[in-house]
């Protein structure tokens, strides 16, 4: 049911479907955070989607700010993805044998990424950062690893240890069925804190195979790297012998290009995509130095595989992608969009004295319910979810889709025009105007 009081849209059919779901799927949903606990009530069922429009099952049309967790940045149905994949789907859904598809996806990405010389494609953020860190230790001959709190990088047992995004959001410390064997090796800190890496590293100096990263830490809503940061991580890692990773399954192609690492000038050993370079089908790839992906089956030792790894209407759907995306302008119109969204909410946040603050990079955004500095995980959990769930429910009422927590982050599309988002700045005033 609905929270009380915030909703006069038509979600009949989706609250039907939804009770039909939940005797099928756990949850009545394939990810938790779709079925919406993070804001309370059922969610909302969808039917298809247009340039930056989605519908639901009842006929409401939302201003999508999801973009299927981000890999939409092109809008829905852009021409020339819907083109390639429908010819690819023609010559064969899939062979399990090689195509020239793969290594044009290929060489687009390590055209846009100067610090990835070779990759390897496999179907999901999750398969990318567990066989980077596979071949990290495979390279270093180590066991253990470090990550930060809050930072998500899928569901593989040995990173589900204080993990953001739906395990934030559903307050699970941990999952049970993580024997404590998987995780031993996984040593976790705050984010944006250098001092604990060192101290980490002072204590395991020759045990830490990686550090893995996500340089802009969206699984916790949008948490940015303090200056320095990252810069840190690089030259701890490489003071030690450690691999850094980037985990820019989400940044990748979103915030430039070449992903956060272009934006902050610094070369990861490995690199980690999803998303984007899918075009919106199931795709992962991880990548970097030759020196270290010659380790990877079969040309090294280190066993990696996949029956739809490389997918020729995934790579259809990603080549198209990054090709409209490496046009000159894209990201400079994406800043622009991004830019007149984040300075109009800045200053309904102003205006209104609301206890909130906006957070925003690149074309990703998030609204905390709190004025108190975030940096990390403990700095988030101090916002008012149940604030954040009354705005969740008026935007959508209005007709704007956003994440169902939180703990998630916004995300902007090529497809939105501007009077689309002047419009969001309005709503959004107006709902902060009630909330006071
Ligand atoms: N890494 C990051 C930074 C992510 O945001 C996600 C998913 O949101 C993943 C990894 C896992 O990707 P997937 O859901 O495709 O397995």
């Amino acid at each position: 049911q609905l929270p009380t009081g915030e909703q006069k849209l038509n979600l009949s059919r989706s609250h039907a479907l939804y009770q039909e779901a939940q005797q099928l799927m756990p949850g009545g949903v394939n990810s938790p955070v779709r079925a919406f606990r993070g804001v309370g009530g059922d969610p909302v069922f969808l039917e298809r989607a247009e340039g930056p429009y989605l519908y639901d099952v009842d006929g409401n049309r939302y201003l999508d700010f999801v973009q299927s967790w981000g890999p939409m940045i092109l809008g829905f149905g852009f021409p020339d993805v819907l083109d390639a994949v429908m010819d690819a789907s023609k010559r064969g859904f899939t062979f399990g044998a090689p195509t020239q598809a793969e290594s044009e996806l290929a060489r687009l990405v390590i055209d846009s990424v100067p610090s990835v010389e070779m990759i390897r494609f496999v179907n999901s953020g999750t398969e990318a950062t567990m066989s980077a860190l596979r071949v990290a230790r495979a390279y270093t001959g180590r066991s253990k690893i470090v990550k930060f709190s809050g930072c998500y990088h899928g569901h593989a047992d040995m990173l589900l240890v204080q993990a953001g995004s739906g395990v934030a959001t559903l307050g699970l410390p941990d999952s049970p069925g993580v024997p404590r064997e998987t995780t031993v090796n996984t040593l976790t800190v705050p984010y944006n804190d250098i001092e604990a890496i060192k101290q980490v590293f002072s204590t395991y100096p020759d045990e830490i195979a990686a550090v893995i990263v996500e340089p802009i830490a969206a699984n916790m809503g949008l948490v940015l790297p303090v200056p320095g940061f990252l810069e840190g991580l690089r030259e701890v890692t490489a003071s030690y012998g450690s691999l850094l990773i980037f985990d820019e399954v989400m940044t990748g192609f979103r915030v430039a290009l070449g992903g956060m690492q272009e934006r902050v000038g610094i070369t990861p050993d490995l690199t980690c995509f999803g998303k984007i370079i899918g075009g919106g089908l199931p795709v992962g790839a991880y990548g970097g130095r030759r020196e270290i992906m010659q380790v990877v089956a079969p040309l090294g030792p280190m066993y990696q595989a996949g029956t739809l790894s490389g997918n020729p209407l995934a790579m259809a759907a990603g080549v198209a992608t990054l090709k409209e995306l490496r046009k000159p302008g894209q990201y400079e119109r994406l800043e622009h969009k991004s830019q007149l969204l984040g300075d109009g909410i800045t200053r309904v946040l102003h205006d209104t004295g609301a206890d909130a603050q906006f957070v925003r990079l690149g074309a990703m955004f998030c609204l905390y319910f709190t004025r108190e500095p975030i940096h990390n995980y403990a700095d988030v959990k101090q916002a008012d979810t149940a604030r954040f769930a009354s705005y969740f429910w008026s935007m959508l009422e209005r007709g704007y889709y956003l994440p169902p927590s939180q703990y998630e982050s916004c995300f902007l599309s090529l497809a939105q025009e501007d009077a689309q988002l002047e419009e969001t700045v309005k709503a959004v005033e107006s709902i902060l105007r009630q909330q006071a």
